[in-house]
């Protein structure tokens, strides 16, 4: 099997879908909690969730060379950035830090995609190679942003993966992963080649920095925390952006009866992921 990122088809290694080091950050009571992952399609209404223990996950799609070269930088990078944010520990988030999550974050969310498999593997397919192509520059793709929240619920890590848009035409791919008091949130935008405005649900308030295109340093953590509950909203069907609502708007009434049920149950799903927090 070839390397998602470079192509060669030399030897393959063993990456840490999660950050190795971010089980470090677990106490001996946390480490053997799982960590529940789902990825979700709203137009195609399929959604697949699994469990896995905390941030150990592996995957073998990734050669040696990329491994232990770039992105073991990458990860190198990120770390000292990230580990403040993962344990709620006080500084300043300024522009290199930012930088240096964001593209951190949007390579975690290539390999979770590739773990999921499918058509949503295929689309991200050419995305794991324009990424390896533009990552030497410390540069991300133009319709991807990248924000942060501090969350502040018991849960200890979670992935989601949300779909807008058909696999083969999609609108946006909204990926959000929390390592503890950590969430990123990776989002790109097809529909143009520029960073989404969000509407956000306004039950959140004002939860999270936009470090993708990197702005003003701010104070971590942030002022208004995501509790597990405001993490499922943050996440869920309920995050729409402005085209979106207004596909949602055209679509609603065109929807079948079957489609409505398996929306509906969707739904109940994800307000069931809430209350279990
Ligand atoms: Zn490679």
């Amino acid at each position: 099997m070839a390397c998602v990122f470079c192509g060669s088809d030399g030897k393959m290694s063993k990456e840490h879908l999660w950050p190795s080091w971010a089980r470090a950050t677990l106490l001996d009571t946390e480490k053997d909690m799982v960590v529940p992952h789902s990825i979700e399609s709203s137009e195609a209404v399929s959604v697949r969730e699994w469990d896995a223990p905390a941030f150990s996950a592996t995957l073998k799609r990734v050669c040696l060379q990329c491994n232990n070269g770039w992105m073991s930088d990458l990860e190198h990078r990120a770390q000292p950035y990230a580990t403040p944010l993962i344990l709620g520990t006080p500084t300043t988030v300024d522009a290199s830090a930012q930088r240096s999550l964001a593209i951190w974050a949007y390579l975690k969310c290539l390999l979770f995609v590739t773990v999921a498999g499918g058509q949503l593997a295929d689309v991200y397919a050419v995305a794991s190679k324009t990424f390896f192509e533009i990552q030497s520059h410390d540069l991300l793709p133009l319709h991807t942003s990248v924000f942060v929240a501090h969350h502040v619920g018991p849960r200890q890590g979670q992935y989601q993966c949300r779909l807008l848009g058909k696999p083969d035409r999609p609108v946006c791919f909204v990926q959000t992963f929390t390592i503890k008091q950590l969430t990123i949130q990776v989002v790109n935008n097809y529909l143009v080649r520029a960073p989404i405005e969000f509407e956000r649900d306004p039950r959140l308030g004002n939860v999270d920095q936009r470090i993708w295109p990197t702005g003003a340093d701010f104070d971590w953590p942030m002022e208004n925390g995501l509790d597990d509950a405001g993490l499922t909203i943050y996440t869920g069907p309920q995050v729409h952006t402005a085209e979106e609502s207004r596909r949602a708007q055209r679509t609603r009434k065109k929807l079948s009866p079957s489609a409505r049920r398996n929306k509906r149950l969707a739904t109940k799903r994800a307000r069931r992921r809430g209350r279990r927090g």
